[in-house]
């Protein structure tokens, strides 16, 4: 059996001022705590997990502000995780990095460690709006960050992009995708700025301190994102999701496809032998509990239903859709089992659904109002 494998790397430079991620400042001794942690953690879950097999289908470092790390600690896990799991010469490996810690040497090293996929945490070019995230990087990081990219030889990388800014503009989201598509990068993620409770961001829009754009910026902003990028040559395979031909990113598609992986880090999610549970998101007991041998998991409550759920939510999302034959399979029911009747007729009817050989997904049209739609069909 073969998994993928994500790797959370907890420590930032700073807060940004929407996140409310699992992440702590960056601190050498704690790192090095952190990785002692990890290796004892990559090696208990190996010996969990080779009953079920240790193939690995590809590996995702997220964060955090993984491009902050300390090189020789990265190496010497990875020799670990290459010691204990079957790990194929051409798996996808990206490293999510943040521009003003990405320089040439780091992101040399990391290509010599096989990382043959990086992601730049780009958000935008607009400095007053950077400002207003909390993210203390520049455009000019952003651009150099890629002419490393390209002037390493990496193929494949990724950007990501935000929209619903506090203060954006049509105007601003289109000079940023200007600079984007200019950069031409194979992979683009174009998400939308999510408002998260207990954040300063959150605080400062109560307060009226700040303003969001209003819903029908918001609708117009993400269709002039989608036709921007399409006209540029990226197929989007998923609602914040744009990649050229053959860059989509085979993480992520395993996510949304329902395969199995194994999480590692604080806060990390796995799914693996048909068993889910994460790990504890405090970096504190995660490093203790891990001191003692002990895998630091909490229980996944949710049941067969919940399930149900994220796999039509997720399925949704892709321009694949809900494969019928995959979700009976799994779950061994008909997919319509977990949808309201009355409301998937009338979006049958409207052609917002599509029923597609054997898959259900949505009209393009239709992604423009997911949300909506996904909590009517599984009312
Ligand atoms: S860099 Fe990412 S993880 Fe760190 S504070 Fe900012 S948004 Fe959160």
């Amino acid at each position: 059996m073969a998994f993928s494998l994500y790797l959370h790397y907890p420590f930032c430079p700073s807060y940004c001022s929407y996140c409310d991620y699992c992440r702590r400042l960056h601190d050498r001794s704690l790192e090095s705590d952190f990785y002692d942690a990890l290796d004892t953690e990559t090696r208990l879950a190996a010996d969990w997990i080779r009953s079920h097999g240790a193939r690995l289908n590809t590996i995702f470092v997220g964060g955090g502000t993984p491009s902050l790390t300390d090189l020789e600690r990265f190496a010497r896990w990875l020799e670990v995780l290459r010691s204990l799991f079957d790990i194929p010469d051409d798996i996808e490996f990206s490293f999510e990095t943040n521009p003003e810690s990405v320089a040439l040497a780091n992101l040399s090293a990391l290509k010599n460690l096989g990382v043959n996929r990086p992601v730049f945490g780009i958000q935008s070019f607009n400095t007053r709006l950077l400002e207003r995230l909390g993210r203390i990087h520049t455009p000019h990081d952003s651009q150099r960050a890629v002419y490393y990219a390209g002037a390493l030889g990496y193929r494949n990388f990724g950007v990501d992009l935000l929209f619903n800014l506090p203060g954006q503009t049509s105007r601003m989201l289109s000079d940023d995708l200007d600079q984007i598509i200019d950069l031409d990068p194979p992979h683009v993620s174009f998400y939308q700025l999510a408002v998260e409770e207990g954040t300063p961001l959150t605080d400062d829009l109560k307060r009226g301190r700040l303003r969001l754009p209003d819903r029908q910026l918001v609708l117009a902003m993400y269709r002039a994102g989608c036709q921007r990028l399409t006209e540029a040559g990226y197929v989007r395979y998923e609602v914040s999701s744009f990649a050229k031909p053959g860059f989509e990113c085979r993480h992520n598609l395993g996510y949304w496809q329902g395969d199995e992986y194994l999480g590692l880090g604080p806060s990390a999610q796995s799914y693996v032998g048909g068993q889910r549970f994460s790990n504890h998101p405090d970096l504190d007991r995660y490093i203790q509990e891990l001191k003692g041998n002990a895998l630091p998991r909490v229980p996944d409550e949710s049941g067969v239903e919940d399930r149900m759920t994220e796999a039509i939510m997720l399925g949704l999302r892709t321009s694949q859709g809900i494969s019928r034959a995959q979700f009976s399979r799994r779950f061994g029911v008909p997919l319509e089992t977990r949808l309201n009747r009355q409301q998937y007729e009338t979006f049958i009817r409207s052609g917002h659904l599509l029923p597609d050989k054997g898959k259900l997904r949505l009209s393009d049209d239709a992604i423009l109002r997911i949300d909506e739609i996904t909590r009517r069909l599984l009312e």
